[in-house]
């Protein structure tokens, strides 16, 4: 139970790697703060049964990272930060001269920004710990490019500089910031996206997988949700104390190519 005592806020949490990555801090011991920008049942239910599971406090605070003072108030809410998972995100696919404008800018603020508000406002609070994690989830798409993803692929090197920033305005304190870059992982946004995939491509649902979507994996494997929660872990971790302003990847291969 190494992170015991901690609190982990981690952004857009309520599916997907978010949540994936909770569920891995708090089996590690960490008090979590769940987020989306939805306010249902189904989110403090989550919460709640996180809590239950891993006998940790969980709590769900709605917050839309599109909104920065949204951002902050979702880490002054809180109360405390120990470790800040940077993970909310979207996409949209277009080449850039169709690109829709609100689209550009949904993408810049909940993809890059949210980053920045939430990790300006949670490094005092890190500070007055004496110690903190920032983990912000980038992509191989803030490490190489692919056609049409103009504003995911701009928004995710971004972060990657922001996380370099962060670790260098932090290097001399217990507080680290590093970049996790996931290859493609599997989550019900990428699960969905399996059908429609093989009927354009006029393929079974495995060869859409294989020949389409993994295309750029040469492991031929998605990444899991927990995969990307241990490695939040290990950046946690006493070992990790002199990691910082670094990337790792959890791409099967894709940025070795
Ligand atoms: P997902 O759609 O399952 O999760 C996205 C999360 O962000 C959801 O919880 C959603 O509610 C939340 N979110 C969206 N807009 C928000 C807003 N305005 N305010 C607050 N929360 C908001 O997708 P995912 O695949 O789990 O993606 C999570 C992160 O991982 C994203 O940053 C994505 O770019 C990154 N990523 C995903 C993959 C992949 O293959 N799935 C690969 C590389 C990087």
């Amino acid at each position: 139970m190494e992170l015991k005592g901690k609190t982990a806020i981690i952004t857009g949490s309520n599916s997907g790697i978010g949540l994936g990555v909770a569920r891995e801090l708090a089996r590690a011991g960490a008090d979590v703060v769940l987020n989306s920008f939805t306010d249902n049942d189904e989110d403090h239910r989550l919460a709640q049964e996180i809590g239950a599971e891993f006998n940790v406090t969980a709590r769900y605070i709605q917050a839309d990272m599109s909104n920065p003072e949204a951002c902050r108030a979702l880490i002054e809410q809180a109360g405390a930060c120990d470790i800040l998972v940077n993970n909310a995100g979207i996409q949209h696919v277009s080449p850039i001269e169709d690109f829709p404008t609100e689209k550009w800018d949904a993408i810049i603020a909940i993809n890059m920004s949210s980053t920045f508000h939430c990790t300006a406002a949670a490094l005092p609070m890190m500070r007055k710990a004496g110690w903190g994690r920032v983990v912000n989830i980038a992509s191989a798409h803030g490490l190489t490019a692919s056609p049409f993803k103009s504003a995911y692929v701009a928004a995710k090197h971004g972060v990657v500089g922001l996380t370099k920033v962060t670790a260098l305005e932090t290097a001399q304190e217990l507080i680290t910031a590093n970049a996790i870059c996931p290859g493609y992982v599997k989550t019900p946004l990428v699960e969905a996206q399996v059908p429609d995939t093989a009927k354009k491509y006029d393929m079974t649902e495995e060869e859409a997988v294989q020949k389409v979507i993994l295309e750029r994996q040469p492991s031929k494997e998605f990444a899991t949700v927990e995969q990307i929660g241990g490695t939040a872990v290990f950046l946690c971790s006493a070992a990790a104390d002199q990691i910082t302003g670094t990337t790792i990847s959890v791409d099967g291969g894709w940025t070795a190519l």
